[in-house]
């Protein structure tokens, strides 16, 4: 751990970010979206030029290599172009990770089966002329093409090494088969496969670590580190059109901070601010890690929960009605009035109605005297605040 520690320290990144760069688990909805369509968009640029340049190579066999050999190795360069083509055919363009992920696994375990198709053509390595020879290695050149592709990618590390290592096993097998066995010019070509690797791995993480702070400049606010408006429409989009397609439950709720602006009169402007961290703090501590949060408007948020039907957005609220979100520079509790909406329970066809209803209900919420929530039904959900209990860390931040 004390080497992590350094690591993170001296690469100048926090834990969390490094996590972000080992492996996609903690990667955010957005950031997933925005890695995949970039991932998928170069796998169909690399199948692009590989669809062209594949069977254009056939001719060099061609001139190079006697026959059936050069025949056969035609063969596989077609069906291998063919592969190549139908990757970089505009599919359907949204892709999940896992789809633009297994694209660019098909991308670059293609060559790597070529390469062992044409090892086996190369059987009889003996008896080739001097020319084939020099041709025949060039195909060993094949797996450090794909380990130095792997560098256009946005990968995180454990992707890189399950895409590179394999084509390094590969090219350790292909040398047993192919070169005059010679240990020490073996092991100098694997050396070569693991530094071009290195330098790969760098790169691509580098390109993650790039979009990682791009994605967020662009997409969080950057007073509480929340979803923006912008993105956050973004987010709430896809999560609907996902819950409708599988017919699950999507619960979204509205929070209209309860006397903000007499905080920001009293206690001025900063203070102000410190109250909006302190709700988003208490708010992300209330939810999963799969629910988001939107800065809607000034002290206006959204919090979106996929899978929740009305009972399971109950549990949330009574958790919020609890300890609320911290405490006032008053020493009173910092309530909100909260509107809930369901696509299910309230039939809606599209989340900015969905949104629109959330936010009428937060109205209601208002008018019913603050520190509430009308969730579906137009149920009012309230507890006496002067019981509320506070946890003793969920104060203003300094
Ligand atoms: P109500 O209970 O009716 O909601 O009362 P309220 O005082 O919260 O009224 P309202 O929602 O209209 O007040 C919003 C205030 O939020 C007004 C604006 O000055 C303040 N505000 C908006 N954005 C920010 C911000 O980024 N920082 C600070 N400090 N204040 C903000
Ligand atoms: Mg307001
Ligand atoms: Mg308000």
């Amino acid at each position: 751990m004390a080497l992590f520690d350094h690591l993170t320290v001296s690469l100048n990144l926090s834990a969390d970010q490094a996590m972000h760069l080992l492996h996609q688990g903690p990667h955010s909805a957005y950031l997933r979206r925005h890695r995949s369509r970039q991932i998928y968009s170069r796998v169909q640029l690399m199948a692009a030029i590989f669809a062209v340049l594949t069977p254009l190579w056939a001719i060099i066999d061609y001139f190079l290599f006697d026959y059936p050999v050069w025949l056969y190795l035609s063969i596989i360069r077609m069906a291998s172009a063919m592969v190549f083509l139908l990757l970089a055919l505009p599919w359907k363009t949204e892709k999940t990770s896992m789809e633009a992920y297994g694209f660019l696994v098909i991308l670059t375990s293609t060559p790597a089966v070529f390469y062992l198709f044409a090892l086996d053509m190369f059987g009889d390595w003996e008896s080739f002329s001097e020319a084939s020879k020099i041709a025949a290695n060039l195909y060993s050149l094949l797996p450090f093409i794909i380990l130095a592709g792997l560098s256009i990618f946005p990968l995180t590390l454990l992707e890189v090494l399950l895409l590179g290592i394999p084509s390094i096993a590969f090219l350790a097998y292909g040398e047993l088969s192919t070169t005059d066995y010679n240990l020490w010019s073996y092991v100098g070509t694997i050396w070569l496969a693991f530094l071009i690797l290195g330098a790969s791995t760098l790169a691509s993480i580098n390109q993650l670590r790039y979009m990682m702070t791009l994605v967020s400049r662009a997409s969080m606010d950057p007073l509480t580190g929340v979803f923006t408006r912008r993105s956050g429409t973004e987010i709430i989009d896809v999560q609907f059109r996902v819950a409708a397609r599988q017919g699950s439950h999507f619960t979204v709720g509205f929070i209209d901070l309860d006397n903000f602006k007499s905080i920001n009169d009293t206690y001025g402007h900063d203070v102000g601010d410190k109250t909006l961290i302190m709700l988003v703090e208490n708010l992300q501590r209330h939810l999963r890690r799969a629910d988001n949060i939107v800065r809607w408007g000034g002290e206006e948020f959204i919090f979106v929960l996929p899978n929740t039907d009305t009972e399971g957005a109950r549990i949330v609220i009574q958790r919020f009605i609890d300890e609320w979100f911290g405490e006032r520079p008053d020493g009173k509790p910092l309530t909100a009035s909260i509107g809930l909406a369901e696509r299910i329970s309230d039939k809606m066809d599209d989340w900015p109605h969905l949104v629109e209803l959330a936010d009428a209900r937060m109205y209601k919420a208002k008018e019913g005297g603050r520190a509430r929530a009308v969730i579906c039904g137009d149920e009012v959900m309230a507890g006496d605040i002067n019981k509320a209990k506070i946890p003793s860390d969920s104060g203003l931040p300094n």
